[in-house]
């Protein structure tokens, strides 16, 4: 299965890495798939939502949140939790990554991991800890970054 950065897929690349993972590309993943995969923006549910039924008007929130578990868990996407929104965003860089919020935007961005140099010591942590990824998020202000775009929340 191939991971990576998928932005700027086509439809016939989605259907076929929608096939290659198992999953049946119905018209509503297909669609669901085709913002999630050509967006940077790390969408919650809710945004997902309102950018497929642009082209996709019956699609539910329930459809949403089902396709989008089934993408994470066939490694298709990733989940990242932002604490601020108390939400998960879903994110089609794959690769490991740190992210930057803007605080006045609410913007999510991919950070370079070269940005960070972070060596954890897991030895340290007791044996019952088993750790699948560390999260890193970096907060603050992005200069240039128009106010007017603030979320309302
Ligand atoms: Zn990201």
């Amino acid at each position: 299965m191939e991971q990576g950065i998928i932005i700027n897929r086509n439809t016939k690349a989605i259907r076929d890495s929608l096939k290659n993972a198992g999953i049946q590309p119905s018209a509503s993943r297909m669609a669901i798939a085709s913002f999630v995969w050509n967006t940077d923006s790390h969408p919650t549910a809710e945004e997902v939502k309102i950018e497929v039924e642009k082209a996709f008007p019956t699609v539910s929130l329930a459809t949403v949140y089902n396709t989008l578990n089934l993408f994470v868990e066939k490694g298709l996407l990733k989940e990242v939790q932002d604490s601020n929104q108390r939400s998960v965003r879903y994110d089609c860089n794959t690769t490991p990554h740190f992210h930057f919020i803007d605080e006045a935007t609410g913007q999510m961005m991919d950070l370079d991991p070269e940005v960070l140099r972070i060596s954890p010591d897991l030895s340290k942590l007791g044996a019952e800890f088993k750790i699948r990824e560390i999260e890193v998020t970096l907060r603050g202000r992005k200069m240039g970054t128009p106010q007017d775009k603030v979320k309302q929340k």
